[in-house]
């Protein structure tokens, strides 16, 4: 039987005939970072005119700057030349229409043992907005991180495809 990842192995033997990476810096040409949500809809390269080896993209659900992102932020900032953060939320994302509550209550359905989820935080995201603007600022106010980075936040909307800026 075939597999998707037989079809991925596949696929990636053609792809690679027309491989344009080799000789690429590892630091970003573009000097920015993207920190996303994993949603299958957003296309950073694709969308923002970006090709292969311009940005560091960094991607969770929701497009948080949690403790990792940050962990990965301090080494494109401080290592590989990166100076400018975009923290990209987007329309219709799932965090925003879940509570740690209702999350626990499916794995518990799904089978999960309660005990070990009690304590799961899955951080949903109440007001998006208010959600990228706390983000920024902790960026901004993060001792690992030098004062002058530009930093901003935005909106991918799904249906159209076009970003919007998040007001301060
Ligand atoms: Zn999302």
């Amino acid at each position: 039987m075939t597999t998707i990842f037989d079809d991925l192995l596949a696929t990636n033997k053609v792809c690679a005939a027309s491989y344009d990476g080799a000789g690429l810096s590892r630091t970003p040409a573009r000097h920015l970072a993207i920190v996303t949500c994993m949603d299958t809809r957003i296309d950073p390269i694709g969308q923002l005119g970006l090709k292969r080896g311009d940005a560091h993209i960094l991607r969770n659900a929701g497009g948080r700057v949690n403790d990792d992102a940050l962990r990965s932020l301090v080494l494109s900032v401080q290592l590989l030349g990166v100076t400018a953060i975009a923290v990209i939320g987007h329309t219709d994302c799932a965090t925003a229409k879940i509570t740690n509550e209702s999350v626990r209550a499916t794995l518990i359905e799904k089978g999960v043992d309660p005990g070990v989820v009690t304590d799961l935080d899955v951080h949903p995201v109440g007001d998006q907005q208010q959600a990228i603007r706390d983000d920024l600022a902790l960026l901004a106010s993060s001792p690992l991180l030098p004062h002058d980075l530009a930093l901003a936040g935005f909106i991918f909307d799904v249906e159209t495809g076009e970003l919007e800026p998040v007001s301060s």
